[in-house]
């Protein structure tokens, strides 16, 4: 062992004499809750060089980490996502889960070339949708109030919109940043993570060679599959099922079919002009003509996002 782990302490070492190697480089998912972010994040974690971390790890750390002498090494190799990676040597990239844009791009001057930005988007209508259930599940389930306004969960909406796209805008290279489309992703997950990993200049890992949750991360037992509503992974001996963050299922099928259930819900065509009016109607017609199941869907998606944020922080 190169070093003593000590429970909720950072170990403060040398990356280049612990491991033998430069220190890995930091990307950062930018995105908030429900735009299938733990979908995204633990498929790029699938790459034997990517450590995807948990949420809120890192976050208001990234100084100390820049910092050559002070590693919190402690938290980079226990709060991984599943499987977790036991070797840090062959982590070329630690992707930090919804950081704060803020916390992130603070470090640019110094550390642009350190960082790189991931910037997860999602079908604004379905967003609205996902969003008004949850707050109005919440309402019910934690206060006894009654469902959220429409209005104020469509402002609050359009608020997050305008700070992620700003702070991206504001912040991205086009030659190293990318940017990712939900619904892309879940119909072309291998395109998509060949596009991401190569802006990391990482090879692509089919999808056989990638590591798979099968040993209890708690007593090491082998995993079995068991019926929960859906096929999930489960310890026979903590009696315990795993899902992660977010309902994340390790076996899930990709479901692509949901994609386009928004077009017949009530509400959709006032969010859909909505949108149109606030993010432009070509990036709007990229879910309405269903332009997502292309081949080359990631990089029309690019474009039109590029677009849209150009003209937002023009204003
Ligand atoms: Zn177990």
């Amino acid at each position: 062992m190169f070093f003593k782990r000590r429970k909720h302490k950072w170990l403060i070492r040398d990356w280049q004499k612990v491991y033998g190697r430069p220190k890995p480089q930091m990307a950062a998912l930018l995105t908030r809750g429900r735009s299938g972010s733990h979908f995204v994040l633990h498929a790029l974690h699938s790459h034997p060089q990517v450590a995807a971390l948990e949420e809120h790890v890192l976050g208001g750390q990234l100084k100390a980490y820049f910092n050559s002498e002070l590693f919190p090494i402690d938290e980079i190799a226990e709060k991984q996502l599943l499987p977790q990676k036991q070797n840090l040597a062959s982590v070329d990239w630690i992707l930090l889960n919804k950081p704060k844009a803020e916390d992130v791009t603070y470090h640019f001057p110094f550390q642009r070339d350190n960082l790189r930005l991931i910037y997860l988007f999602r079908n604004p209508v379905t967003l609205y949708y996902s969003w008004k259930k949850g707050w109005d599940e919440m309402a019910a389930r934690d206060y006894g109030l009654a469902a959220a306004d429409d209005d104020q969960v469509l402002g609050w909406l359009r608020a997050l919109i305008l700070d992620e796209m700003t702070s991206y805008g504001f912040y991205r290279n086009r030659d190293i940043d990318t940017v990712v489309s939900l619904e892309s992703f879940t119909c072309e997950s291998d395109e998509n993570l060949r596009r991401v990993w190569a802006r990391l200049g990482l090879p692509f890992v089919e999808a056989g060679q990638r590591p798979r949750l099968e040993q209890c991360p708690v007593c090491e037992t082998r995993l079995e599959v068991q019926e929960d509503g859906e096929a999930v992974l489960y310890c026979p001996r903590c009696k315990k099922s795993y899902r992660a963050a977010g309902g994340y299922n390790y076996i899930g099928e990709i479901d692509a079919s949901y994609l386009n259930h928004w077009k017949s819900k009530e509400k959709s065509p006032y969010l859909y002009e909505y949108f149109s009016q606030l993010l432009g109607t070509e990036l709007m017609a990229f879910y309405d003509n269903e332009t997502y199941l292309a081949p080359d869907s990631a990089d029309i998606f690019e474009d039109l996002l590029n677009h849209t944020i150009d003209r937002i922080c023009k204003i």
